[in-house]
């Protein structure tokens, strides 16, 4: 069976918007057994519209169009795809009550430009939008059926999951299972010689890595033709066979980035954060604080950058950055003992280093990062020379004091 979609809106075809509702689709569809074999993606010309979709009934069982279903004058799918199969556009009363209530219920009137929302193709069944004005729309057309769906994706999401994936779950071609293990502290090389002997050999059982500076992320998707729990199982035994392989060096079994296991961690063990950063500039706080309810651990967070500020703010003594340099074990100890100190806090983490371009010398070159973690009892310090440009060392800077944190709370060694 063909499955196409149809991404509409001259944005997705400038350098600076994605058609990720593609992505989403496909990997709902996926999960359903079925395959997508053709994307496209159009301006919003209405003669561009219409040849896509006219193209498209030639091949697809189902087309999926998102986009152009606005009320402004740029948005005309739906013209576009009356005139590709035929049909007229007619008024829904249904609709337009909807979408007047929708802007009563914040105090406003519907602008008149609004009402064009309401237009639906003749034959069309309307797709309850709760998020939005412009409602979906699934259209038995011949041997193809065109579903409409807005652009935003936040619209687009719960009505696919609320009206489109009921229909078709009716017959879905099989049941598909994911699993992520994401892991840090091992590079590509390291975890492909790892798990090498685990590469899936079945068309049913898939395994990529997804590679990036200080994450590397293993995905399995697995499929049965019959069965959710074939599926299930073939993805977890997989799992727990990679697990084992790479041990410690697994952050996340559930998707949960770095910041939200270690959050977690400090929120069990009843345990506070606080951090100094020189060269990351905030980055640690800002992914410690992206988590809701880090104000339950984390109690202050430092940006010392000038030389003063690392004495002042933390107590870190001028002798000790005079004689080893602000980029040394020994300023970096004194960071994270000083934010702990400071903030009362059972932990500091403390980061220096030169994240480039420039600014790098012979001793000291771009990339390299001295880490500390202090805690009750002692500091860890760690020194690390990161590749990659400004903003992925500093990244890898604030990955590596986190997971310097995970490990301490663990009680795991130190990677
Ligand atoms: P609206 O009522 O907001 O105008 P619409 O159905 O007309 O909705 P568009 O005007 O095409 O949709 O797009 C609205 C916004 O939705 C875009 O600015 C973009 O942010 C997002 N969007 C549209 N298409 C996609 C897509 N394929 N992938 C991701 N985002 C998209
Ligand atoms: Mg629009």
């Amino acid at each position: 069976m063909n499955i196409e979609i149809l991404a509409v809106g001259s944005e997705l075809l400038s350098p600076f918007y994605l058609d990720t509702n593609s992505l989403y689709l496909t990997q709902r569809l996926n999960d359903l057994g079925f395959a997508v074999s053709r994307k496209t993606v159009v301006g919003d010309a209405r003669d561009d519209i219409r040849s896509s979709i006219q193209s498209a009934l030639d091949r697809a069982a189902y087309l999926f169009v998102t986009g152009g279903l606005g009320p402004t004058s740029d948005d005309v799918t739906r013209e576009g795809c009356a005139e590709a199969l035929g049909r007229t556009i007619v008024f829904h009363h249904g609709v337009l009550d909807k979408i007047e209530t929708r802007f009563k219920r914040r105090g406003r009137v519907m602008p008149p430009s609004n009402a064009k929302q309401a237009e639906i193709l003749e034959g069309a069944e309307v797709l309850n939008n709760d998020n939005g004005t412009a409602p979906g729309q699934w259209i038995p057309a011949g041997r193809t059926t065109v579903v409409l769906l807005p652009g935003p994706p936040h619209e687009l999401k719960p009505i696919f999951e609320d009206s489109v994936w009921p229909r078709l779950a009716a017959h879905r071609a099989g049941y598909t299972a994911r699993a992520i293990l994401k892991t840090t502290g091992l590079n590509e090389s390291e975890v492909e010689t790892r798990i090498a002997a685990l590469y899936p050999d079945r068309p049913d059982l898939r395994l990529t890595i997804l590679a990036s500076p200080g994450q590397i992320e293993l995905h399995i998707t697995a499929f049965s033709s019959h069965e959710e729990s074939g599926a299930r199982a073939a993805a977890g035994s997989l799992s727990d066979a990679l697990l084992d392989r790479l041990g410690c060096f697994v952050f996340s079994t559930s998707g949960a980035d770095l910041e939200s296991v270690v959050g977690g961690l400090l929120r069990e063990r009843h345990k506070t954060l606080a951090t100094a950063e020189s060269c990351t500039g905030g980055l640690l706080a800002e992914r410690v604080t992206k988590i809701s309810g880090s104000s339950e651990y984390f109690l202050e967070g430092f940006v010392t950058y000038h030389n003063t500020a690392k004495h002042e703010r933390l107590g870190v003594p001028s002798e000790l950055v005079q004689s080893r340099g602000a980029v040394s074990a020994e300023v970096a100890g004194a960071m994270a003992a000083g934010a702990r100190e400071r903030a009362g806090a059972d932990f500091g983490l403390g980061i220096t280093g030169i994240a480039g371009p420039t600014g790098g010398t012979v001793d000291k070159p771009v990339g390299l990062v001295y880490l500390a973690c202090a805690f009750d009892g002692g500091v860890d310090v760690q020194k690390a020379i990161f590749l990659g440009d400004r903003q992925q060392v500093r990244f890898q800077s604030a990955q590596r004091a986190l997971d310097m944190l995970r490990r301490n709370l663990l009680g795991l060694q130190a990677s």
